[in-house]
């Protein structure tokens, strides 16, 4: 596996590629990788020829009072899972080297564009709390699908809204990128993997598994009939009973508008919770399958 923090080094493999007519799969992460990472790089290799796996944690979706600065960075221990993996490209490209603070034409900086995804989609759920996260998001998304060319790129159904607003982006822009969507990898308690899980004490590792459970009542709640409001109450109840200091949300959600749904209807359901235990914001979402 080859380690490039250089564009202009990764544009000289990806012409080559390109005349050989590889077909080359992108997963982005933010590095301080896992059993979940590794699950998305699985599906690249059945997608494509080649697999780049970008390690980057993006400034410009980090909002000052978050946790940009304590966010785990493990490049070396990341590179060797990765060419365990046979990943071939790890591109861990500098922030100088994304965001260049030089000037270009008309003196505007790298950091001035921005992709900004509609209102509709990010004035709800974790767009709500974290104003700007997903322009931050797609921005540096669009920059590495530029910047890469893949043919295919792989993220997980663990950030759901995320997802749902890059498959949302890669139409609406034409991208000629197949997105694949990659179920959320779970410990055997059920929490998700998650890079903040370190954040967790032992104790709140365990408080942290009533998500799951909540998410997995709620589900069978909505197939017994019940409405999304008492469950909403029932469930953001139970979070807080079992240490969660504040529940952010409990939504149940059109899988594809992101639209609040009163009870489960025939195109299914995703319910999705934020809540904060000490001092980690956890998400996670499970989908909801329509009673047959
Ligand atoms: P991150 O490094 O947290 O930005 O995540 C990079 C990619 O991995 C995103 O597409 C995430 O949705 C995905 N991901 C993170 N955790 C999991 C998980 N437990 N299962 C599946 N995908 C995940």
């Amino acid at each position: 596996m080859q380690v490039i923090q250089q564009i202009a080094q990764w544009q000289a493999v990806q012409t080559l590629w390109q005349a050989q007519g590889q077909r080359i799969a992108l997963v982005p992460t933010m590095g301080n990788l896992h059993a979940g990472h590794f699950s998305l790089i699985k599906q690249a290799k059945q997608q494509a020829d080649k697999v780049v796996v970008s390690v980057f944690v993006n400034p410009m979706q980090f909002a000052p009072t978050e946790d940009f600065d304590r966010y785990p960075r493990t490049l070396a221990q990341d590179a060797t899972a990765l060419a365990d993996l046979g990943v071939d490209i790890l591109l861990a490209p500098s922030i100088d080297e994304l965001y260049p603070q030089r000037q270009g034409r008309l003196g505007v900086s790298h950091d001035e564009f921005a992709v900004q995804p509609p209102a509709r989609l990010t004035d709800r759920l974790c767009g709500l709390s974290r104003p700007g996260h997903f322009t931050g998001v797609c921005t540096i998304v669009l920059k590495l699908f530029n910047i890469v060319q893949p043919q295919v790129a792989v993220f997980g159904q663990k950030d759901y809204q995320q997802l749902a607003i890059i498959q949302a982006m890669t139409q609406a822009l034409n991208l000629p990128i197949d997105i694949v969507a990659a179920p959320t990898y779970r410990h055997e308690t059920g929490l998700a993997m998650s890079s903040r899980n370190q954040y967790l004490t032992t104790i709140e590792q365990l408080q942290a598994t009533a998500i799951y459970q909540a998410l997995q009542q709620i589900s069978t709640g909505l197939q017994q009939g019940k409405t999304s409001a008492e469950l909403v109450n029932t469930y953001t109840a139970y979070l807080l009973q079992q240490g969660f200091q504040s529940v952010d949300y409990i939504a149940i959600v059109h899988p594809h508008t992101l639209a609040d749904i009163g009870s489960l209807t025939q195109q299914g359901a995703v319910v999705l919770i934020a809540a904060q235990l000490g001092k980690t914001r956890l998400i996670d979402n499970m989908q909801v399958l329509p009673v047959a």
